[in-house]
């Protein structure tokens, strides 16, 4: 099947990795003109570790990780409000990295995918048996079948499915940088202040991935200087305050904003979207990357198990979709958390993490290590 893959991003680069031993002629046209992936670290929670070791990956992604036995959670005193122990909850492991090495990784295993950087597509048309992709180059060629891996600004998605489909704003605002200061932490530090959250997360040699937010529905912030962090995290005691005061100017520091994107179809003719074009979501529960390798997985698998194309793309979609809404769904719900500001909100919020806190944390990563986040019982 001659297969082309618009996007060399996570799911990208894994769907080219789980469909490339199945004899496929695949073409991966990222628009950028050589890899430099997005963001700083990458969280992997327990559920990861089986799409990672279908992939073929989980050694070398275990060997440039940092692997945690409990997710911490503090307030913005640097009080601790409680922490998960995911480990005596005999959960598969949960580690993090950078971004740069998790995609060294993915690249280092791509053999027969042919790679074409500064490129991107510019019109799709549908046909009953194939797929015309024109290019931003000015040149055509027809495909079997169209992945959309091309994030959650997805043009294959505006071009295949409408104009209609855009992402949502969630009214999210972050920064990710990695820092070498010497927290000294095991586990990842989760810690919530006044409508803000900032995360510390352990990625291995000593360097430690930096997660800020605050929520700002009105979009006031913007291209906020690196200098400037430190006084917009004001609130903030302890450690992560010392560190915030070690931020120079040219700390190279990545600003978003946080959107959704909910898709209720993927598949469009001969063109399926995956990861963040079909399903871009909240990095609460950190499952962008999961959910992303498990729609290449299955995609692949689909494919090997039926001949024709239509059946397998429904069948695929059949398979990852419910898991994939649970997962948006379950993002925003309890990202609500973060909004909380106010001294009387913030007191109960508090109050409650520290009663219920491993509850609430524990209910939402159960289901997926289970197997059974989107089935009924959920
Ligand atoms: C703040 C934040 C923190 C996150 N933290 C985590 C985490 O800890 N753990 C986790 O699992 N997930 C996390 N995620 C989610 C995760 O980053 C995404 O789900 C994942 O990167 C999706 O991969 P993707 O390949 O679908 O999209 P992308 O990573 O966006 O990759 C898309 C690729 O396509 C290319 N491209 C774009 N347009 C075109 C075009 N028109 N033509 C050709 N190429 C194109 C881009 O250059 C890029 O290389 C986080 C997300 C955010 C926003």
């Amino acid at each position: 099947m001659k297969i082309l893959i618009v996007g060399g991003g996570i799911a990208g680069l894994s769907s080219a990795i789980a469909l490339q031993d199945d004899g496929h002629d695949i073409t991966i046209v990222e628009t950028l003109e050589d890899w430099k992936p997005a963001g700083a670290g990458l969280h992997l929670p327990g559920n990861a570790i089986e799409a990672l070791r279908a992939l073929g990956i989980d050694q070398d992604v275990a060997a440039k990780s940092s692997a945690f036995p409990r997710l911490d959670y503090y307030d913005h005193h640097d009080r601790k409000l409680f922490a998960l122990e995911t480990e005596q909850l005999c959960w598969p492991t949960f580690q993090a990295l950078t971004r740069s090495e998790f995609h060294e990784i993915l690249c280092a295993k791509l053999i027969t995918p042919t790679i074409r950087f500064g490129l991107s597509v510019s019109a799709i048309d549908h046909d009953a048996d194939q797929t015309k992709v024109s290019f931003t180059d000015g040149t055509s060629s027809s495909f079997d079948l169209v992945v959309g891996a091309d994030g959650i600004n997805s043009t294959v998605r505006r071009l295949a499915f409408g104009t209609e489909h855009v992402p949502q704003p969630t009214g999210y605002i972050c920064w990710r940088w990695i820092t070498d200061y010497p927290f000294g932490l095991t586990a990842p530090k989760f810690v919530i202040g006044h409508g803000q959250v900032i995360l510390v997360m352990p990625v291995g040699g000593n360097r430690f991935y930096i997660y800020a937010s605050t929520y700002d529905p009105g979009e006031r912030i913007r291209n906020l200087p690196p200098s400037e962090l430190s006084a917009h995290f004001a609130r903030f005691d302890g450690p992560i305050r010392d560190m915030l005061s070690t931020i120079k100017p040219d700390t190279p520091i990545h600003e978003g904003r946080l959107q959704q994107m909910v898709m209720p179809e993927w598949v469009a003719g001969r063109v399926a979207l995956i990861g963040d074009a079909a399903h871009g979501t909240l990095p609460t529960m950190a499952q962008g990357a999961t959910q992303s390798i498990k729609d290449g997985l299955a995609l692949a698998n689909a494919l090997r198990t039926h001949a024709d194309i239509k059946t397998a793309l429904a069948d695929w979609q059949a398979a990852r979709l419910p898991e994939a809404h649970w997962v948006q769904q379950q993002s925003l719900k309890r990202m609500a958390f973060a909004k909380i500001s106010g001294k009387a909100g913030v007191w109960l919020r508090n109050t409650l993490m520290r009663k219920i806190g491993p509850k609430i944390v524990a209910t939402g990563f159960q289901p997926l290590i289970d197997g059974k986040a989107g089935t009924r019982k959920n």
